[in-house]
């Protein structure tokens, strides 16, 4: 592992794993593509340790030539595959991105590394082709069903899920196919810093911040499980060092709350960090708004398997994890001013959720 490519490390867990990447890895050198879409910003990259080690390089993982380019002049040895349209709810207003960058796309990443180490290189010891995914590939558990495990049939239920399952398939196949060597992690929700704030955990927090409704699909009963998303870098990180190529492996935080008790603890810190705020109590904000379409009821993940082979647990539980991103997103409103003042997100933010 000496010459990493990064796809969408400008993205909120690409960034963050960038970061650590560059603490845990002083020899390596991090070239970061991505496209800088609506979802993506060099303002996460700020402030980065040893910069001299990162470049980053501005391009779509669905542009062929660019790949090949970078992959001779760089030498690239391991591809840490983030990129991605990542939000369910734009994949259901318009799917065509998501099949476009993260099937296609992923396609063209696997397609370069194939022709650039199984035909020049005389061995694929330190070659990695990790795949970053979800859990939202397994689809919806019933009250009584067992947590996803590794094996667990895929059966996605929106565009964004059906895209990732798409992708991973092809992940897989390239390895039982062609002896690419792969490796891939479906992982549960992610909160933490540099999050934009259309996703659950920030929208809450900025919403709260400014006293605006605190939007609740349905009846705020669907469950999830989340992971601080240092942890979620960890656990990438160990799979790349200590992880078996073709192997798949599940993160997620051991944890099922309701969508309901992940907002009012978020309330609850908010009223704590902010005692002078007019808009206390914050959980007085929250507002039920129509269900997503196909929204899924319940995700669990089980990690026994990254667990025991691997030595892996999430360090954060859901309330530490909870009070260190809040503490992040109020140290830092200048990034979050930066990031949500373009108008599109303005526009999605006041147009998405119908009472
Ligand atoms: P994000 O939307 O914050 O970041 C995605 C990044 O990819 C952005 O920087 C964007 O500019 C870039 N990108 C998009 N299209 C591109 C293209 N065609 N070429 C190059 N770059 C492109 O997403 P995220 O939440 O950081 O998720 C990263 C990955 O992790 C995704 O693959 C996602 O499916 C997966 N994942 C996310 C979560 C989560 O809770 N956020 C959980 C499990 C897995």
């Amino acid at each position: 592992m000496k010459n990493i490519l990064v796809t969408g490390g400008a993205g909120f867990i690409g960034s963050n794993f960038v970061r650590f990447l560059l603490e845990k890895e002083p020899d390596v050198h991090v070239y970061n593509f991505d496209l800088l879409t609506y979802a993506g910003s060099l303002e996460n990259l700020k402030n980065l340790p040893s910069p001299t080690r990162h470049t980053f390089i501005h391009g779509d993982i669905g542009d062929a030539d660019l790949l090949d380019r970078i992959f001779s002049e760089h030498a690239i040895d391991t591809v840490v595959h983030f990129a991605a349209e990542s939000h369910v709810d734009r994949s259901i207003l318009g799917p065509e991105a998501f099949i476009q960058t993260n099937i296609i796309g992923t396609f063209k990443l696997l397609q370069t590394a194939r022709k650039h180490w199984l035909t020049g290189a005389s061995t694929l010891d330190g070659y990695r082709f990790h795949h970053v995914s979800t859990d939202e590939v397994f689809g919806s558990l019933a009250p009584q069903d067992p947590a996803f495990e590794e094996t667990t049939p895929y059966s996605p239920n929106s565009p964004y899920s059906a895209s990732k399952a798409s992708s991973d398939h092809l992940v897989r196949a390239y390895f039982h196919t062609y002896g690419l060597p792969v490796s891939l992690t479906n992982c549960s929700n992610n909160y933490g810093p540099y999050q934009f704030p259309e996703k659950f955990v920030p929208l809450m927090i900025f919403n709260a911040m400014m006293g605006k409704p605190l939007p609740v699909y349905g009846d705020g009963q669907q469950i999830r499980d989340w992971l601080y998303v240092e942890d979620h870098c960890e656990a990438i990180w160990r799979v790349l060092k200590f992880g078996k190529v073709g192997e798949t492996y599940n993160i997620g935080g051991n944890n099922q709350p309701t969508n309901l008790e992940v907002l009012d603890s978020i309330c609850a810190i908010l009223d704590e960090r902010l005692p002078q705020s007019p808009f206390r109590p914050h959980a007085s904000l929250k507002t039920f708004v129509k269900d997503r379409p196909g929204h899924d009821r319940r995700y669990a993940i089980n990690i026994t398997k990254v667990n025991t082979e691997l030595g892996w647990a999430p360090r954060h539980n859901l309330k530490a994890g909870l009070e260190a991103t809040i503490d992040w997103y109020l140290n830092n409103t200048a990034w979050l001013q930066a990031i949500s003042k373009n108008d599109e997100f303005q526009n999605w933010l006041d147009n998405n959720y119908e009472k």
